[in-house]
């Protein structure tokens, strides 16, 4: 039987959002930015985000396969929902929901990168650290863990928990 402890309570999130929110409002300095929500674990955290914001702002999502199982990612990840918006020349902001071991953000800022975005920033939920590989720059981050399997507020496990308003650390 799944065993969850909590690590943030609903009002303890809803804090670090607004403080991320004012600072990328004032980062952007009223500028129109694009965020890049990356589905499904981001959509919670993105819509809370968003209208913490003070800048004009476009939403767009991306999928991303990372074929793995479990609780570990193995490191193979392919988009599965590509981009929408044209980004070419505009101000882009990744929102996902963890960095863990940074692969999925680093292939994803290739991706972009492609597009020929003026700018790229990340903003993730929670920065888990303990297992990172790859040395992405996290240019905002709500909070930060060593390690544990997280779920709850759009984080889920095999699929369940997503709807969770605070954030666990799931023991199985
Ligand atoms: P990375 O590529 O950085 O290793 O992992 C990124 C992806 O792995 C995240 O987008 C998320 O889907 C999944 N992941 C990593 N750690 C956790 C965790 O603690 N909880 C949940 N629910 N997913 C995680
Ligand atoms: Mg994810």
């Amino acid at each position: 039987m799944p065993h969850l402890t909590a690590v943030l309570s609903r009002a303890e999130i809803h804090k670090k959002i607004k403080a991320l929110g004012n600072r990328i409002s004032e980062d952007y300095g009223g500028q129109e930015i694009v965020i890049v929500g990356v589905l499904k674990g981001a959509f919670i955290f993105l819509a809370d985000l968003v209208r913490e914001l003070r800048i004009p702002v476009q939403i767009d999502f991306v999928q991303l396969a990372s074929y793995g199982s479990g609780t570990s990612s193995a490191g193979h990840v392919a988009i599965s929902k590509e981009l929408e918006l044209d980004i070419a020349c505009r101000h882009v902001l990744v929102v996902e929901d963890i960095a863990d071991s940074g692969l999925t953000i680093a292939y994803l800022l290739d991706y972009l990168k492609r597009f020929r975005p003026a700018s790229v920033k990340v903003c993730v939920f929670i920065n888990k650290t303990e297992r990172r590989q790859v040395d992405v720059l996290l240019d905002y981050v709500g909070h930060t863990v060593k390690n544990g399997f997280l779920v709850g507020y759009g984080l889920d496990y095999n699929g369940s928990y997503r709807a969770l308003p605070g954030l666990y650390h799931l023991k199985v």
